[in-house]
């Protein structure tokens, strides 16, 4: 694993300008500059962002949710994580819904949204073919998130969308323990050293979506039980 150094980043904000100049996935690096060359009719107009994109929200929010990666006519076009295509529709409207987020659109960047209490991030940062990464993309980019885990202090709740979100988000909160990992299944809670629950979700892909193994009560009813465990969390910190 390419372990990315540390002392080059000591916070999120650094931790964001590394993400942006990096460029440790020849593959990845390639296909995002492809694809925002070779635009699809649709977004002939529009600038791509063709770097990788970087994490959003507040820093002390009690919400992470975290996905997959940037997609390639989505974020990868506007610049900003779940922007502009499908998943993001589905996720935004939630997180709506259940005060995360000011607004329920998010169609590019400076449209107004702002996150409440809330941070996304995924496990890579740059789209990748076919939305699939290799395991070593995923290694390369795992100190990022390593790195949000540790330092993003108030979060409570962590919102895995997709199974390799919940497997790699799994493998850094319970790194130097022997705990067996979960099955990954729809809506699974898991309670990490009692002070964080992990919950995992499908994600809100269009294949998912569109052939109904992800409906709209079950997306909320995951986004209702973070809602309910923050809400919780602050009755009982306000004691
Ligand atoms: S996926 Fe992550 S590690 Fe790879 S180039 Fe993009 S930001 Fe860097």
């Amino acid at each position: 694993m390419l372990e990315i150094e540390y002392n080059r980043f000591q916070t999120l904000s650094e931790l964001k300008s590394k993400v942006l100049k990096c460029r440790l996935c020849p593959r990845l690096n390639q296909w995002r500059q492809n694809v925002s060359r070779n635009k699809v009719p649709r977004f002939q107009n529009w600038e791509y962002w063709g770097k990788p994109v970087p994490s959003l929200g507040e820093t002390e929010a009690r919400l992470l949710v975290v996905g997959l990666a940037p997609a390639a006519h989505g974020a990868n076009r506007t610049g900003r994580m779940f922007t502009g295509d499908r998943s993001g529709d589905w996720l935004y409207q939630g997180l709506h819904q259940f005060r995360f987020a000011n607004q329920p659109q998010s169609s590019k960047m400076n449209d107004g949204l702002k996150l409440i209490d809330c941070y996304i991030t995924a496990i890579i940062h740059c789209a990748p073919p076919s939305n699939k990464p290799t395991r070593q993309e995923i290694d390369n980019c795992h100190s990022y998130l390593d790195f949000e885990l540790n330092n993003l202090k108030n979060v409570k709740i962590i919102l895995a969308l997709g199974q390799l979100a919940f497997e790699n988000t799994w493998k850094i909160l319970i790194k130097n323990t022997k705990v067996k990992r979960p099955k990954f299944q729809h809506g699974l809670e898991v309670s990490i050293h009692n002070d964080r629950t992990l919950i995992a979700s499908f994600h809100p892909s269009q294949q998912n979506t569109f052939t109904g193994k992800l409906t709209k009560p079950m997306f909320n009813s995951v986004l209702a039980r973070a809602r309910k465990l923050i809400d919780d969390s602050r009755r009982t910190s306000l004691k």
